[in-house]
């Protein structure tokens, strides 16, 4: 059994597409699952309709539009003009024009009922046009297979019955259907009691992973637009190094400081049953690409740079001069914890405490007002992270030089460091 998980990227045209169908053909050589995201940025689109919707900051029909037009291009150039695909598609928009015009439950359930669609539209649309090209396929829904709890946004998997409706869907279904592979969306599932869940930005790398724990899967191929596993952002980076070969537990650091491998989440369920992940090209489909598995060995002390942008630094001091201590802490921690953020980076002196995270947006006014009582709150917006392990060799001065550093970190292997770039 292997499993295949194509991003958004890989399906964001037409010609996309037929390329990640070319690849299943050329690859698809025993029991198969296959992992798809929404096509190219539709999440994203969907987050739009998301905050026109709750936040009324645009036109909600506007919004949809653009999701519908993106998707009727692709497919005016897959299917004839009378051919069923059109109608799914509009039933999906009605759908979609029904949720998202009655925005309630909570934003953070809101936003899973409204963009998990994204999956929804591009696996109906990628199953039907694979069996047509004679990759036939069966579509299992996610939302069936991967039972989560609550956190909306971030939800975590119940195990036991998520492992137990994979194995027995799966295996029957490809049981009963020889010569069929099974295609399924990543990065959604539901509770138990069937509300739609999601599982973090990115998280179709880890429903990949998800399916392969639970079938005991060979291998899990993740395919990209870049040739393998590099030490750098392309985006952000002029020279780039492949790394042929990287362990779990080299993987699951980069992932967190927030390389953009993987999801952070993947890795786990990988090393618990020591199945090895490929990243490889879907450009260059003939190269090897990297591994990702458990051995050590080969791990290179070559730089890896991360780049984040769009960080707030946070600094919370006591009002009346008493210590930042565990009570304090605790105070602060609740907060994030409950308001879903996290903490890329953080420091503390006697009384006062500074976090560097993502820019959480409208959730700024909520933290402010909730924590502005006990504490006096200063904030930078509009900053960058870096972070770059194995800095030992590193020219620090060639990426920070004329920047201003608000906040560095060292450890044995790691540099951290937030910064405004005024440089530039
Ligand atoms: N479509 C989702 C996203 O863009 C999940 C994924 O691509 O992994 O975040
Ligand atoms: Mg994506």
């Amino acid at each position: 059994m292997k499993i295949f998980k194509f991003g958004g990227a890989s399906v964001n045209s037409a010609e996309a597409v037929r390329n990640a169908g070319s690849i299943i053909r050329r690859e698809w050589q025993q029991e198969l699952v296959v992992v798809f995201s929404a096509m190219g940025k539709t999440t994203n689109m969907l987050e739009e309709v998301v905050n026109a919707a709750w936040h009324k900051t645009g036109n909600t029909d506007l919004c949809i539009s653009k999701v519908q037009q993106y998707h009727a291009q692709i497919i005016n150039d897959l299917f004839p003009a009378h051919h069923i695909v059109h109608h799914l598609l509009e039933g999906f928009l009605l759908n979609l024009s029904v949720v998202a015009g009655n925005p309630s439950f909570g934003y953070d359930e809101f936003y899973d009922r409204v963009v998990s669609f994204g999956e929804l539209i591009s696996t109906a649309i990628l199953s039907l046009w694979l069996d047509e090209q004679g990759l036939s396929n069966i579509l299992l829904p996610a939302p069936s297979l991967l039972k989560t709890d609550n956190h909306f946004r971030g939800a975590a998997i119940l195990w036991p019955q998520t492992c137990e409706r994979i194995q027995t869907h799966v295996r029957t279904v490809l049981a009963d259907n020889p010569g069929h592979f099974i295609l399924t969306q990543g990065f959604i599932g539901s509770t138990t009691d069937g509300r739609p869940t999601t599982l973090g930005r990115e998280g179709s790398d880890f429903t990949a992973a998800v399916l392969a724990y639970c079938l005991d899967a060979q291998e899990v191929i993740v395919w990209k637009d870049v040739d393998g596993l590099l030490n750098a952002d392309p985006v952000y980076f002029d020279t780039t190094q492949l790394i042929p070969a990287l362990s779990y537990r080299e993987t699951i650091e980069l992932a967190y400081y927030g390389a953009k491998i993987l999801h952070p989440k993947t890795i786990k369920p990988l090393r618990n049953k020591n199945i090895p992940l490929r990243i490889r090209s879907f450009f260059h489909p003939e190269l090897p690409g990297s591994v990702i598995h458990a051995s050590e060995q080969s791990d290179t002390l070559i730089p890896f740079f991360i780049l984040k942008k769009e960080q707030l630094l946070l600094s919370f001091s006591t009002r009346d001069f008493s210590f930042i201590n565990e009570e304090k802490l605790k105070i602060l921690f609740g907060v994030f914890s409950d308001q879903n953020i996290r903490i890329n980076l953080m420091q503390n002196s006697a009384i006062s405490f500074t976090v560097c995270i993502n820019h959480p947006q409208h959730k700024l006014s909520t933290l402010l007002e909730v924590l502005g009582e006990d504490f006096e709150i200063r904030y930078n917006e509009g900053l960058e992270l870096l972070t770059i392990r194995h800095f030992e060799s590193v020219d620090l001065q060639t990426y920070v030089t004329g920047c201003r550093i608000l906040l560095e970190q060292r450890s044995r292997r790691t540099l951290q460091i937030a910064y405004q770039r005024t440089c530039q």
